[in-house]
């Protein structure tokens, strides 16, 4: 009797060269194994005695191999008898031909049935081959379902099929069953041993969709569950800097804006002081698309900070960014008492230690910058709030380690990704989570073009022709210079990208232009490779007008701002997420002047531009991450691992949001009665938890 924490060693025909490939797959116990589950089933015909065989038809026999020859041309045949008669088995490539098919050996055979010689024959069958004396399977009739399983290099599937039938053939097995009884009759469940049973070993497909549907479930309740513990914990048990917000308080900081707040923006205000005058730390995450004034109300919310006397810190992921914000707030701020610096990697030291000595003494009330705020060395006086910028670039961790910075600050994390409910409600289960959704008033329209690269000069001619009248243009392709390894995080192409040889670049693309159609215009370079004070000049010459235009790998995507740029022309379109071409438009169009975005796809046809047809036809950041979702997976459009994320064997964020739903509103009501899980009924989630998560439990909320 194997249980489940056994290695997989111990399943009969398992040696320890295909335990090694096995745990290759990440399957190193019987438990992995039993969860490891077929990704495509197929229809077995069923088994028929070879005296019954038909011509022309295909079958499966069954038999023990008594003779086997290879001829002199290099084909190999063998002859089975099942008691019934004698079938021949050939190939003309004996390649083919599984070298333990010796005499005595038992062996399953299906193919198409021909005739030679008064014999049965298949020709090329697939064969299962079992050892000699391996009991001969009895001819079952009864159509079922065969699995395949993915597999790696020297492990076919059907030797993980076989070992995973040695495992279910144990009369019990070594499952628990962690979803509580009345829920998995509410829901109507089946039993989990069954579940998992049916998924490898159907009868039919109908079999295998009950059987994902009580395996999805319970995967979702679990990953829930974690929300719902870890938001109770939060709000149970940490106690925030109470922050008052008054009417003068509010008055103050809306004169330092050179606008009137929209609604939107008045509507998440209100939320975020809400949170921030209770006792509780704020926990929230704020989506808006690109453009949609997301910075103005993380610089409200850290000048409520900084009136109660307190600090704030603004994290963003690149330096171009930290240094947008700065500028952004030293105008917002010129003429206040408050003092906001900026703190990045590349400052002198000389510079940075007065500076840090000031932000531990509390005389800085702002502190903007990159990564550099993580360091031991910054340490604040009394950090009341903290923002993270564009949140999907940072690790956990580093998102982890900038709360560390004040006692229990309150946090607000922004994205310009929108994410869909599905997977906020999964990554981001115990944040409260605000939208801008309407945009600042004033804003021109994009209009989206898609088009093959063929018609590229085309395109650029035009182009050059509204730079002349006064437009500026960014040119984004998917990569830097040929050969170049060292590619930033921000460079970071599709993963699916060809090598790299073989697609334009920035540098090659900026040569092509500025020594073709675009001759005699002020054009700039900038990547990922470049030093950063290379790249902070170009970015300033573009932002002031002296650069008409930038062609640029993904640098630009994050967050920069340039109302002027109302042109963005995408190289290799077809290499990017469709929410990766989403941001990348919401770079254009940010002042009143209408836009133009041209995807230029490459050489793959109608697939390519049906995808990117979804980015002509709507605008709505939303329906575009839902596509994304659907074609690419979460992993793809946010990074999973980053925001640990546990991957889900089952369960399809997509396809199974009803079920997901459910599922959470199951999990909050368990964590409302029974917060410690404490409940007979109750007890097995913990450890089913612990399995699930592992040490991301710890993590997951991290955001
Ligand atoms: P996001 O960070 O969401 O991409 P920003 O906060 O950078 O967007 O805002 C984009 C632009 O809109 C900025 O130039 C900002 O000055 C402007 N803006 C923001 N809010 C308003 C508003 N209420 N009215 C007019 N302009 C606004
Ligand atoms: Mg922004």
């Amino acid at each position: 009797m194997l249980d489940g924490d056994s290695s997989v060693q111990f399943v009969r025909g398992i040696g320890p060269a295909r335990a090694e490939l096995l745990r290759k797959l990440g399957l190193s116990t019987v438990d992995d194994l039993l969860h490891h589950f077929p990704f495509r089933y197929e229809q077995d015909i069923g088994q028929v005695a070879i005296e019954d065989l038909v011509l022309g038809e295909t079958a499966t026999i069954c038999g023990e191999v008594v003779r086997q020859r290879t001829s002199s041309r290099g084909a190999r045949s063998c002859q089975v008898n099942d008691g019934t008669g004698i079938c021949t088995l050939r190939w003309f490539r004996p390649e083919f031909a599984d070298r333990r098919l010796a005499v005595g050996a038992i062996v399953r055979a299906t193919g198409k049935v021909e005739e030679r010689d008064g014999l049965a024959e298949i020709v090329h069958p697939r064969v299962d081959v079992y050892p000699p004396d391996s009991p001969v399977l009895a001819a079952d009739s009864g159509a079922r379902l065969i699995g395949t399983y993915r597999t790696t290099q020297g492990l076919p599937s059907q030797v993980i099929a076989r070992a995973v039938a040695i495992v279910l053939a144990q009369p019990s097995l070594p499952v628990t069953d962690a979803v509580p009884a009345n829920l998995r009759a509410a829901r109507r469940l089946l039993p989990r041993d069954q579940a998992i049973r049916a998924m490898h070993a159907p009868r039919a497909l109908a079999d295998v969709d009950a059987a994902r549907r009580t395996l999805a479930y319970e995967e979702f309740l679990l990953l829930e569950l974690a929300m719902a513990l870890r938001r109770r914990k939060r709000l149970a048990l940490q106690v925030g800097r109470r922050l008052h917000v008054t009417a003068e308080i509010d008055a103050r900081i809306r004169r330092r804006f050179p606008f009137t707040l929209t609604a939107s923006q008045d509507a998440v205000i209100g939320e975020i002081a809400r949170d921030v005058s209770s006792s509780r730390p704020m926990t929230r995450l704020l989506q808006g698309d690109v453009g949609s004034g997301k910075t103005v109300v993380a610089v409200y919310a850290a000048l409520l900070a900084i009136a109660n006397g307190c600090q704030a810190a603004l994290m963003a992921p690149t330096e171009i960014l930290a240094q947008q914000h700065f500028r952004n707030l030293t105008r917002y701020l010129d003429g206040s008492r408050v003092r906001c610096e900026l703190l990045v990697g590349r400052q002198s030291q000389a510079k940075r230690r007065a500076l840090l000595d000031e932000i531990a003494a509390g005389e800085v009330g702002f502190v903007v910058g990159t990564q550099a705020l993580l360091e031991e060395k910054v340490a604040f006086a009394d950090l009341a709030m903290v923002i993270v910028d564009e949140q999907h670039k940072f690790g956990v961790l580093q998102r982890a380690a900038i709360r560390t910075k004040g006692p229990t600050p309150h946090y607000l994390v922004m994205t310009a990704t929108p994410i869909p409910r599905t997977l906020s409600m999964t990554v981001f289960g115990d944040l409260d989570v605000s939208v801008l959704r309407e945009p600042p008033p004033g804003r021109g329209r994009v209009i989206t073009k898609c088009v093959p690269f063929a018609t590229m000069n085309t395109v650029l001619t035009y182009v050059r022709g509204r730079i002349e009248s006064g437009e500026q243009a960014f040119v984004v392709c998917p990569l830097i210079g040929r050969g170049d390894e060292s590619l930033s995080a921000d460079d970071t192409p599709d993963a699916q990208a060809p090598p790299r040889a073989a697609l334009s670049s920035a540098t090659e693309t900026y040569q092509r232009l500025v020594s073709g159609p675009w001759r005699d215009l002020p054009v700039g370079l900038l990547h990922g490779g470049l030093p950063a004070v290379e790249k902070s000049a170009t970015m300033r010459a573009f932002a002031e007008g002296r650069l008409r235009a930038l062609v640029a790998t993904t640098v630009v995507e994050v967050g920069v701002d340039v109302p002027a740029a109302t042109i963005i022309i995408v190289e290799h379109a077809e290499r990017f997420g469709l929410s990766q071409l989403h941001q990348l438009r919401g770079r254009i169009a940010r002042g009143a002047r209408d836009g133009l975005c041209v995807l230029v796809h490459h050489g793959r046809g109608e697939k390519a531009r049906q995808r990117l047809d979804v980015l002509v036809q709507t605008t709505d950041g939303f329906r575009i991450a839902e596509a994304d979702l659907r074609l690419r997976g979460p992993g793809e459009l946010f990074g999973t691992r980053q925001h640990g994320l546990p991957e889900l064997r089952v369960g399809n964020l997509v396809a199974d949001f009803e079920l997901l739903e459910r599922a959470r509103a199951d999990a909050f009501d368990i964590v409302a009665h029974d917060p410690e899980l404490a409940r007979p009924e109750h007890r097995p989630l913990l450890p089913a938890l612990r399995r699930m998560l592992g040490d991301k439990l710890a993590l997951i909320d991290a955001a």
